[in-house]
């Protein structure tokens, strides 16, 4: 093989130094170039020939549309590197490159290409004995949080909250994550070390420890953080000043929600689609720094009373004046993305349209304050938080054009006036433009020729175009430079002298404007901490004003928030069926879960009654109240829970394509371990993935479980009607059924929920709606009524009957009696 290009060695040199699955878009002039491997992974990604030069596999995107192929890279979940060219080309010589910067799916810094109601999390794992610790970052703001966890199942669980856009896990830790997290890379090992890490957390926010952050002794929290700072700074080459300092999430101040509640609740997505979330009907905020903030709310609930009270009282507040309110949303919605346009200004990443944004988010301020001051004067320490920075605004204001260009080179940002030297350059160029034009007029009176025209191209700058009719009248002293069809092109020792003015001049104007945007980037910079500070305000009053809206609008109450494991409801309605229901109206529901009397309830009622909806809206409601907004009912009394549990059983879960009873085993286990007297637990037809008394079995011994044992509040829909016979023999159980009323052999759903357990369970009125053929409807009321007549079966019972011999619950052995024939009765 003959020996590479010099280009050729310095490309694989460079290749060599980066990981095998980072594709480099390596530039050669006006293009992006790709090789071998690189090559044939990249082209059909993005959709561009593969061509074959000297037998090398390549392809090449042109430079100023690679945004558009880097986009499709990183949905692909690729990393791209990009090698820029750092020297001019001259004869002779290769021209120097280097890796400007790898831009990967977790640190994207293009804003088009994130949504913005969304954070863009960079993750890091690692596991330091038995303790899992994670450190995410979102580059896009600098919010950096850091969390460890004593189980794998909390990790995964948060991790289902955040859903990082990319994770690195150590190298040497790979059969640890394998599993769990397939699609994790590999990253140095060394930079996970704890002292490694640390040190490089404390260099980089310049503090003598790591105390301060809260995480001294979350040794595999440090690690994750410091490795992930380490792979944005060294290996994606990213500037990282505007990170905040770590933020520890800690378990127990949040309430948590595992994956699988998480998805059953419809928290932030749902299977009927993007409006019938819990987010989507909450979310009346103005800003994307405040839908990101109420996400996050919702994805972590807060256990901290005072903290829930503090925002319960700043909606009281904003609501008792609703005309500053609608005063205050109005002017927010003039807020752009501050948080994210200083993040992108700060890293050299910005453009003169980011400052325009900031320009017209710092305006805003000042009259913002000026509402929100008499709105919130019980709360003045979030408004003190908005800086409005009137030096950086004047600055700003008086340097940039109305409407400044997405590109830094190209000039036109700069306002007349600001730049004395500017002002000079422009006025050359202009007066040499006029000199051009008029030369025109000049010319075509000299020479005769009307059509005479003088024009201008990138290559051959300005020349003087003449048709070919009228070739015979130019003049000696025209140069020619260039035969068209139809024309042909001249030039002139003083048309040349005066472009050489003008480009002369528009070149440094340009170079000038340049440097002026970098200084106006420079001075965003110097304000970085109050701009950070005023988008965090900006999030949290957006979101309480967002709260306040949805409040008054759908008649949403404050909730009494209790220590107590109490959960009273007067009239709650399920906060997303309410606003989604189009044809009839919500019924609204009582609830009374008390600790001594009544923390069971076992729901039962035909299918399609309300049960599903009833009890989600319980835990809706207490998820709602912990963010501390206000709840859809006439009244409520909540005390704190610190788990929130929402379990379907499998047969009602079949379309997550997991439905075997193994999944819902593990769910119902996990319960069962990890919930305390403080918990919800919403049970929604547990059991049913088996054989009837298999699957009866399991849920009455559940049942048994969390009332005698965790002694939480707990909601029971269940198809087992002997279910219900548990409230005879336990103290705290109580039975509900959803009110149906039948007419004609039809079924009518009254959706109301009256004390007492199910007559019966409707089913063949049920299959009737669903259209079931006449003939089966009627061959199974056949056999219904025939095992009727035959059962030996107890019918359900309410609270405290007299106790009778043939009842269910006699022939049940005591809960762990060796010999369980359950049903022999
Ligand atoms: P189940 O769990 O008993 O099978 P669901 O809770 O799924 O029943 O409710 C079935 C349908 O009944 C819902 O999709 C909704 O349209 C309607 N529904 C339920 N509860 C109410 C209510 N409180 N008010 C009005 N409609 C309701």
């Amino acid at each position: 093989m003959s020996a590479p290009t010099p280009m050729m060695a310095q490309y694989l040199a460079m290749r060599k130094s980066l990981p095998a699955d980072i594709i480099l878009f390596y530039r050669l002039g006006d293009f992006y170039e790709m090789f071998f491997e690189d090559a044939k992974n990249a082209a059909p990604i993005m959709n561009v020939a593969l061509t074959k030069r000297g037998g090398t596999p390549m392809c090449g995107v042109p430079y100023h549309a690679a945004q558009n192929y880097i986009a499709r890279l990183l949905k692909a979940n690729k990393r791209v590197a990009i090698a820029e060219q750092t020297s001019a080309p001259q004869p002779g010589k290769i021209v120097e490159r280097e890796i400007a910067r790898i831009l990967s799916p977790g640190s994207i810094d293009d804003l088009t290409l994130l949504d913005d109601q969304r954070p863009n999390y960079l993750v890091a794992l690692s596991k330091t004995g038995k303790n899992h610790g994670l450190a995410a970052i979102d580059h896009t703001t600098g919010e950096f949080i850091i969390a460890e966890f004593t189980e794998p199942a909390l990790l995964l669980d948060e991790l289902a909250r955040i859903s990082p856009s990319e994770i690195i896990i150590p190298d040497h830790q790979i059969s640890d994550f394998s599993a769990n997290h397939p699609h994790a890379l590999p990253y140095d090992g060394y930079t996970f070390l704890p002292e490694h890490a640390v040190d490089f957390l404390k260099n980089h926010f310049n503090v003598h420890s790591l105390d301060g952050f809260g995480c001294a002794e979350l040794h595999a929290a440090s690690s994750a953080a410091g490795a992930a700072l380490h792979y944005l700074v060294h290996q994606l080459r990213r500037p990282c000043e505007h990170l905040l300092p770590p933020r520890v999430l800690e378990n127990d101040k949040h309430v948590l929600i595992d994956a699988a509640s998480q998805r059953n609740l419809d928290l932030t997505e749902s299977r009927s689609g993007k409006n019938h979330t819990l987010l989507a009907v909450l979310d009346r905020t103005a800003t994307p720094m405040g839908g990101r903030l109420l996400r996050s709310w919702l994805l972590h609930p807060l256990r901290d009373l005072d903290t829930l009270t503090a925002r319960q009282a700043t909606i009281a507040s904003l609501l008792a004046e609703p005309f500053l309110l609608s005063k205050a949303r109005e002017s927010l919605k003039n807020i752009r993305d501050i948080e994210r346009t200083t993040s992108r200004l700060s890293q050299n990443s910005g453009n003169p349209r980011d400052l325009q944004s900031l320009t017209v988010s710092l305006q805003n301020i000042p009259p913002l304050k000026e509402i929100l001051l008499p709105l919130l004067k019980d709360h003045t320490a979030v408004v003190t938080k908005l800086h409005p920075l009137p030096d950086l605004l004047e600055t700003l204001e008086t340097a940039l054009v109305e409407e400044p260009p997405a590109q830094i080179k190209d000039g036109n940002i700069i306002r007349d006036g600001h730049s004395a030297e500017l002002d000079e350059l422009r006025s050359a160029s202009r007066s040499g433009k006029d000199w051009i034009a008029r030369l025109q007029a000049d010319e075509r009176k000299r020479t005769g020729i009307d059509s005479l025209k003088i024009k201008f191209n990138n290559v051959f700058g300005y020349f003087i175009e003449i048709t070919k009719t009228h070739i015979e009248k130019v003049p000696d002293d025209y140069t020619r430079k260039q035969t068209m069809a139809n024309a042909e092109r001249y030039i002139t020792p003083a048309l040349k002298e005066m472009e050489n003015k003008v480009l002369g001049a528009e070149e440094r104007s340009k170079q000038l404007e340049y440097e002026l945007f970098l200084q106006l980037r420079q001075a965003v910079v110097e304000n970085l901490k109050e701009l950070q500070e005023t988008a965090a305000a900006i999030a949290e009053i957006d979101t309480l004003c967002a709260l306040a809206e949805t409040a008054q609008l759908h008649r949403h109450t404050r909730p009494t928030l209790t220590q107590g494991t109490e959960l009273i409801i007067e009239n709650g309605r399920h906060p997303v069926l309410e606003q989604t229901l189009t044809d009839t109206k919500f019924v609204p529901n009582d609830t009374e879960l008390l600790p001594e009397s009544s923390r069971l309830q076992i729901l039962t009622g035909p299918n399609m009654a309300g049960k599903s909806t009833y009890i989600r809206q319980l835990a809706l409601i207490t998820l709602m109240a912990q963010i501390g907004a206000y709840v859809p009912a006439d009244s409520a009394t909540i005390g704190l829970t610190d788990r929130i549990f929402c379990r379907v059983g499998a047969s009602d879960d079949i379309s997550r394509g997991q439905s075997t009873f193994m999944v819902e085993m593990s769910e119902t286990a996990l319960i069962l371990n990890h919930a305390t007297e403080k918990s919800l637990v919403i049970l929604d037809e547990i059991g049913r993935g088996t054989a009837t008394f298999d699957g009866l079995s399991i849920a009455w011994a559940v049942a048994e479980h969390l009332h005698d044992e965790t002694k939480c509040r707990t909601l029971f829909a269940t198809h087992y009607h002997e279910l219900t016979d548990l409230a005879n023999t336990r103290d705290a159980v109580v039975n509900c059924n959803v009110a149906v009323r039948e007419w004609n052999e039809e079924i009518i759903f009254l959706h109301k929920i009256l004390p007492g357990s199910a007559d019966k369970s409707y089913g063949i009125q049920v299959a009737r709606l669903a259209g079931l053929p006449k003939p089966v409807l009627a061959r199974a009321k056949s056999i219904l009524s025939h095992l009727e007549m035959n059962s030996t079966k107890p019918t359900a019972k309410d609270k405290h009957p007299k106790p009778k011999t043939t009842k269910l619950e006699d022939s049940m052995p005591e809960a762990n009696s060796p010999q369980m024939n359950l049903f022999d009765f």
